[in-house]
């Protein structure tokens, strides 16, 4: 049995939470440690009522603080640290588990405060110390990034010789009722989604205007949505480890009420993220606005409809062309009645406790830093059917990626 520290009690702290906690014989104790104890505490209260009696322990850390964790994980000692803080906390975890010796893993890549620029870069340059240390880290183990890498990871080994074109569609067909919110953590949601569109082509990258390009994608039991292309960290380590991929993009749905207060929120400066100056105080426009947009963590109640994320991947298998798509539904309702939270932060959370179990079990293991398409898929998928995300796949479709 093996201990793990989660940071971070937001809405996915939340998640990998409590489906952990549904594992006692994996994880035998856990500890959740967030900027605002009473969150954790909250949580913790809730777990308990709901797994009969089952005890997790809390305590209060700032991420950013490097000291402060490298005391925490001293005294607590886990096997295993898991970020689901914000992307900003991963430098400064990963050097806390570096100074003491303990595996890392996190949902999405780090990104500095100053500047709205995802990439993998940074936390690939502790490739070296982390192998030294003869420790690991797992970057990106949420839906997307993870699940839709390890989908690839699956295709290119049961399906395909050769990966060519693949696009990852991700549509959220819920309704939480409310006239703006963001499903996660409404900073690092808006500087991803307000970003240039950028894709994979020919072997490099192309770079579009935001929300520049745009199709009706049929999604399975939710009919057409129009979604858009976007950037999104996980192409970044899926052309590097599939390379014979001569295009791969990203596609995300947005209700056109979103992308007119998206707009109007840039209009008025207020998804900026240099400070300003107000009253004698520094405030940076996007954090302020966080503050009083609705918790990713509170939509959940009145959450309706589902997700649906997959990878339509085109290539070649024995000479002949091959067309496959994988893909998971999800439903908020669902989601809530299990955890209190709505589908996005479950579908992140939930991948987030598989990755934790592959590393705890020995399936996937290895020193350094490492993507998760870079495992052996299966475990992983057949999890994902025990734990509450099943994966459905067709071949030979339209894939419309035209
Ligand atoms: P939330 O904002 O709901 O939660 C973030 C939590 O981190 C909060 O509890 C917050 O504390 C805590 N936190 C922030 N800064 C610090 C710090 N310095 N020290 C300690 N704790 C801190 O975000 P979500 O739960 O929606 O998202 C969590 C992560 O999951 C993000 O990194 C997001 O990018 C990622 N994500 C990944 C996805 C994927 O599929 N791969 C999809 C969706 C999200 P406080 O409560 O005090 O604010």
């Amino acid at each position: 049995m093996s201990k793990v520290l989660i940071i971070g009690a937001g809405g996915v702290g939340r998640v990998v939470a409590y489906k952990c906690a549904q594992h006692r014989d994996v994880f035998g104790e856990i500890m959740l440690a967030s900027r605002t104890k009473k969150k954790c505490d909250a949580i913790a209260d809730a777990i308990h009522k709901a797994y009969g009696g089952r005890k997790i322990k809390t305590a209060k850390i700032d991420a950013d603080n490097v000291d402060q964790t490298v005391a925490l994980i001293r005294k607590f000692q886990p096997d295993l640290v898991i970020n689901v803080a914000l992307p900003y906390q991963d430098l400064p975890l990963m050097d806390a588990c570096l100074e003491t010796g303990v595996n890392y893993m996190d949902t999405a890549n780090y990104e500095p405060k100053e500047v709205a620029k995802f990439e993998y870069s940074w936390q690939w340059a502790y490739q070296e110390r982390y192998q030294k240390k003869g420790i690991l880290a797992l970057l990106g183990c949420g839906f997307d990034p993870g699940v839709t890498s390890v989908y690839t990871a699956y295709a290119k080994k049961h399906y395909f010789d050769e990966l060519h074109y693949l696009d990852i569609v991700d549509a959220n067909a819920g309704s939480h009722g409310k006239a703006f919110a963001t499903n996660f953590n409404p900073e690092i949601n808006i500087r991803e989604v307000t970003q240039r569109g950028k894709y994979w082509q020919n072997g490099q990258w192309v770079e579009t205007e935001p929300h520049e390009i745009w199709k009706d994608i049929n999604y399975p039991e939710i009919g057409p949505k129009r979604s858009y292309l976007i950037y999104h960290e996980e192409l970044e380590s899926l052309v590097k480890n599939f390379p014979t991929l001569k295009r791969a993009r990203f596609w995300m749905t947005f209700s056109e009420q979103y992308l007119t207060h998206l707009r109007v929120i840039q209009n008025i400066g207020m998804a900026g993220i240099e400070p300003i100056r107000y009253k004698g105080v520094d405030i940076v426009p996007l954090q302020f606005l966080k503050a009083v947009l609705p918790a990713p963590e509170e939509l959940g109640e009145n959450y309706t409809g589902f997700t649906s994320i997959g990878c339509r991947i085109k290539g070649l298998k024995g000479g002949k062309e091959q067309s496959y798509y994988v893909w998971n539904n999800c439903s908020h309702q669902d989601a809530y009645r299990e955890t209190g939270t709505q589908g996005v932060s479950y579908t992140t959370g939930v991948p987030a406790m598989i990755g934790a179990r592959m590393i705890l079990e020995g399936k996937w293991n290895g020193k350094g830093v490492f993507n998760v398409e870079e495992f052996n898929p299966d475990p992983f998928m057949e999890r994902l059917n025990l734990d509450g995300l099943p994966w459905h796949e067709k071949l030979g479709l339209d894939l419309e990626m035209d």
